[in-house]
């Protein structure tokens, strides 16, 4: 399905495994560029702990279902989201078609309609460049090494105070990366005309100046914008 965005306006799909740094580089693009930002994972999270919540199991289909249903998308800031209970739930009740079905027109619609003051949208997740906005300008898939991956992961949990084991988090990020991308419905996998943005090797700097040149190169009428914030 196409969207419909104004000329000016400008969607920005930024996909990619888990801890690759697509939620930093989103946020910096969107701030720099004067865009909103949603944070996809976000949604799956707070249906995953929702469900938590109720005392349900996030892989029974119909409360996963359910919850997506009556999700309230104004609490999508909520701490508790970001824990690793969070994230495994979010990876099992993204796999149900129903769930991402519920979810799928309210990040269409910030993209086609982002709040007002906003000339567009950055949207990170898994299937953004895929299934949610196929027809974004500027499509940036965002990976990195499974261990650089890990060790990001373990130092952000670290910072936050909590108590992390490097092994522990290593595997469960490729137990959520093999459910990701492996799922019948919506995988993770770069859309065909993505760029991809390897940042294993890349400091936050440098991956947010690589992230604009790509923007600059497949939006042209934001080049001049772009060169401002270089
Ligand atoms: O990006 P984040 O780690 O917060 O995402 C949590 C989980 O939500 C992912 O592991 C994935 O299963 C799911 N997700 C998804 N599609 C998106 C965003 C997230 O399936 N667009």
């Amino acid at each position: 399905m196409s969207e419909t965005v104004s000329p000016s306006s400008l969607v920005i799909a930024v996909d990619g495994p888990a801890a690759a740094g697509k939620g930093t580089l989103a946020r910096r693009l969107a701030d720099a560029l004067g865009l909103a930002c949603l944070d996809s994972g976000a949604l799956y999270r707070a249906v995953g702990l929702a469900v938590l919540h109720a005392g349900g199991d996030p892989a029974d289909e119909a409360a996963a279902a359910a919850a997506a249903r009556t999700l309230d998308t104004g609490r999508l800031s909520d701490p508790a989201l970001r824990t690793p209970e969070a994230g495994d739930a979010a990876s099992k009740v993204a796999a149900f078609p129903s769930v991402r079905e519920a979810l799928l027109e309210f990040q269409r619609r910030f993209a086609r309609e982002p709040p007002a003051g906003c000339r567009g949208a950055v949207l990170d997740g898994r299937d953004i460049g895929t299934v949610v906005c196929p027809d974004a300008p500027v499509k940036i898939f965002v990976t990195a090494s499974p261990d650089e991956r890990a060790r990001r992961r373990f130092a952000e949990l670290q910072a936050a105070g909590a108590k992390a084991i490097y092994a522990a988090v290593l595997s469960e990020l490729a137990e959520r990366d093999d459910r990701d991308s492996n799922r019948a419905v919506a995988p993770l996998k770069p859309a065909d005309d993505a760029a991809i943005l390897d940042t294993s090797t890349l400091d936050a700097d440098t991956a947010f100046r690589a992230a604009l040149e790509i923007v600059a190169q497949r939006a042209p009428g934001w080049r001049r914008l772009v060169q401002d914030v270089r």
